[in-house]
């Protein structure tokens, strides 16, 4: 039997781990097939495919996509397409631009609220890849305004604050036609970090999703009995993975969801 983790960052987006690590720690864990799914980035695929391939891993290209759906952040996992779809690729670094953008006004409204953090360093922290709010929140803990990553969440960071900004974000039926374009399946990632998720879902699946992530840290083997009785119902296929982003989230770690290939066969049909 072989193993999967389909749900892995790097540091080309919020995870601290560069890919060799990922492709090194994966490869110790007995994994055999693996995805590096950055958010709207693919650099690491590229980066790191020859490299896992002489480690003996299978790696499949992918992304997690930001979506909005009825005013909700949902995260679309993107598998098995084509990774040098120019399409895909321009809309990727048009999000990148506009994540950067954001992470500037950020700073700049973090600054008229009592809570100035460098943008350096904010660009430090996010290095080459998709910048986002979690490498602010690591700026906050480092300069004292916060005690932890949640803590500035809470304050600076959620919809609500006077300092939050939002984000360019993809429509459901853009992300599963732009994916489907270049050959490639979708995932709803871990179904139940959404608000009133259990009639949320259902209805992402209208708009063409291929999969559910029924296997995730934050699914508890009620939800996963309850996702998973979905997603036959509706004749879709189900994906699982970590979301390891290394040290930024200690919880989710590498190693430790390893799904059966037998589970997954609606993506790995793909490759
Ligand atoms: P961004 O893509 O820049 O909007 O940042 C989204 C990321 O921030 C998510 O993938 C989570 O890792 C993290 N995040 C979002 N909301 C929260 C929250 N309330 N508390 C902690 N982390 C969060
Ligand atoms: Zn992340
Ligand atoms: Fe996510
Ligand atoms: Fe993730």
């Amino acid at each position: 039997m072989r193993y999967a983790d389909l749900h892995t960052h790097t540091f080309h987006s919020d995870g601290t781990r560069s890919p060799k690590e990922v492709i090194d720690v994966a490869a110790a864990a007995g994994l055999d097939i693996l995805a590096i799914s950055d958010h709207d980035n693919l650099a690491a695929y590229f980066e790191i495919s020859d490299y896992a391939a002489t480690a003996g891993i299978t790696l499949i290209p992918a992304a997690e996509l930001s979506a909005e759906f009825h005013g909700v952040d949902v995260h679309i996992l993107a598998y098995a397409f084509d990774p040098a779809d120019r399409a895909i690729q321009s809309r990727l670094a048009s999000f990148r631009a506009t994540r950067a953008r954001r992470g500037e006004l950020i700073c700049e409204r973090l600054g008229e609220h009592g809570a100035p953090v460098s943008l350096e360093r904010v660009r430090e922290l996010a290095g080459q890849g998709s910048m986002g709010r979690p490498h602010v929140a690591r700026a906050l803990v480092e300069a004292g305004h916060a005690v932890d990553l949640q803590d500035a969440f809470d304050r600076y960071l959620k919809p609500g604050c006077p300092t939050y900004v939002s984000k360019e974000r993809f429509s459901i039926p853009e992300a599963v036609s732009l994916i489907r374009g270049a050959g490639g399946i979708t995932s709803v990632a871990h179904p139940t970090l959404y608000p009133d998720h259990r009639s949320l879902v259902p209805e992402i699946l209208d708009h063409g999703v291929d999969a559910i992530e029924i296997i995730h840290p934050d699914v508890d083997e009620d939800s996963r009995s309850w996702y998973g009785a979905l997603a036959r119902s509706r004749k879709v296929g189900i994906t699982g993975g970590s979301d390891d982003h290394g040290d930024a989230k200690m919880l989710k770690t590498l190693g430790t969801i390893l799904v059966p290939e037998t589970e997954i066969g609606a993506v790995l049909s793909r490759l």
